[in-house]
């Protein structure tokens, strides 16, 4: 028989891999993430109505880099890494974007992590391109010295491709301040000087900046703020739950409990809470530090982790990984709101099913934005060798998280889309813009 859209199978998504693949009939494919950002990118560009060739030569990453690493582990042994850095961008400026160290990193996840790099950093409208690097490994299963070993076998291997001026690491999943130490002190070895502008992220001792820690939540808040004043959501009134209670889940959930919203469901890998009253936010940042783990808590409902996201709350947060709002959950979701603090937490086909049931997706390239902002800062102030106070970062991101919003709000409400698409729309909008004007040199 011949195949039609009504007798079509849908495909099914497999219960033990829910990020990560679909099921047709016997076979297994994976959700290819890059494929979900040409998805996303082609729609935009369809209503953008520019130069196809034009197009075509900014939309694929220009530079990816596959490296194999040999490490020293404590019991004197030897084993290999892989690593990646991928160069989506550097049409607007330098290469931007953190390295993830998690066992499930794929050269297709760091592809479409860097691409959207490369869309944030324009949404926001700071003067970089995109970038990501990754390295396939469990940082919770090595050593200090493993990693510190690690690390700096990355840079090593790679060190021709990063600089101040040309691409710019940050943490990301599975690294931070520490991590980011290492790489300045190996690539200033290359110079035999200081050169702190090469990684953002740092420690501030070392010339991190005041407020990058926090960053990243306080934009998920800023851009919460904004889309709630929006739809006219009392935010005082109103009630939150968080996939993920990291750096991002937890700032952004302790940035909104100050405005009044209620966290009544909390996740993070070890599990998942729930306390119909509100769950002290305050206290379990605390606990969680100490123990590592959500779970524990005193005074609360242990639920299944992947009920967080079907929870019967105002304010979604998924600030975990890739894939988890798809076609086959969806339709499940409760909100009003879906504040991705994580890259990539919604499908393009799950956006589909959301805005037709009226749930307004604040996109990863605006909402967790404000991370890259205060990067873009910390470079700043690098370069210039003055820091600013803490309260200077704040309202500086303030500032360009309202703008940023704003300018996605209106290009969706113009042209009768999704905030996603809107800001896609403004992002390839503003590299296209500085394209045309540098020329193509060929
Ligand atoms: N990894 C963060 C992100 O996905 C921050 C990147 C940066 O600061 O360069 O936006």
């Amino acid at each position: 028989m011949a195949k039609t859209a009504s007798n079509r199978k849908k495909p099914t998504v497999l219960k033990r891999h829910p990020r990560s693949v679909v099921q047709r009939k016997n076979t297994t494919i994976p959700i290819s993430v890059f494929g979900n950002v040409m998805k996303q990118f082609n729609a935009a560009a369809r209503k953008l109505k520019l130069d196809k060739s034009l197009l075509e030569f900014i939309k694929m990453p220009r530079r990816s880099t596959i490296v194999k690493l040999p490490v020293r582990m404590d019991d004197g042994s030897y084993r290999m890494f892989t690593g990646y850095r991928v160069q989506h961008s550097i049409a607007r400026g330098p290469a931007k974007g953190g390295i993830r160290y998690h066992p499930d990193v794929t050269l297709d996840e760091v592809q479409a992590l860097a691409s959207w790099m490369t869309w944030k950093c324009a949404v926001v409208n700071i003067p970089f391109g995109g970038g990501k690097g990754g390295i396939i490994c469990d940082p919770q299963k090595l050593s200090e010295g493993e990693l510190e070993r690690l690390t700096r076998r990355y840079v090593a291997d790679l060190i021709d491709l990063f600089g101040p001026d040309v691409d710019i690491p940050a943490p990301d999943v599975g690294t931070g301040p520490k991590v980011m130490s290492w790489f300045m002190d190996t690539y200033s070895m290359k110079d035999s000087r200081v050169i702190p502008g090469v990684v953002t992220g740092k420690p501030v001792t070392l010339g991190g900046s005041r407020g990058r820690p926090e960053a990243t939540g306080r934009g998920v808040m800023i851009s919460t703020r904004e889309a709630a004043g929006h739809l006219g959501l009392d935010l005082s009134n109103s009630t939150a739950s968080v996939q993920g209670f990291g750096n991002v889940g937890s700032v952004s959930a302790l940035l909104l409990h100050e405005l009044g919203v209620k966290f009544t469901h909390i996740s993070d890998v070890t599990g998942a809470i729930y306390d119909p009253e509100g769950i002290d936010v305050q206290a379990l940042a605390q606990h969680v530090k100490k123990t590592k783990s959500v779970v524990g808590f005193p005074d609360v409902k242990q639920i299944r982790p992947k009920d967080i996201l079907y929870a019967k709350v105002d304010i979604l947060i998924p600030a975990a990984l890739e894939n988890q709002i798809t076609q086959a959950n969806a339709h499940r979701v409760r909100c009003r709101i879906i504040a991705e603090g994580a890259n990539g937490p919604t499908t393009p086909e799950a956006d589909r099913i959301l805005q037709r049931n009226g749930v307004m997706v604040i996109p990863d390239i605006l909402c967790n934005a404000g991370g890259v902002t205060v990067s873009y800062f910390e470079w700043v102030q690098n370069r210039v060798g003055y820091f600013w106070t803490e309260e200077e970062v704040n309202r500086r991101l303030e500032e360009k998280m309202v703008a940023a919003f704003h300018d996605v709000l209106k290009m969706a409400l113009d042209n009768r889309t999704s905030m996603r698409i809107g800001a896609f729309m403004v992002a390839i909008t503003r590299v296209i813009d500085v394209v045309q004007m540098r020329g193509i040199y060929s």
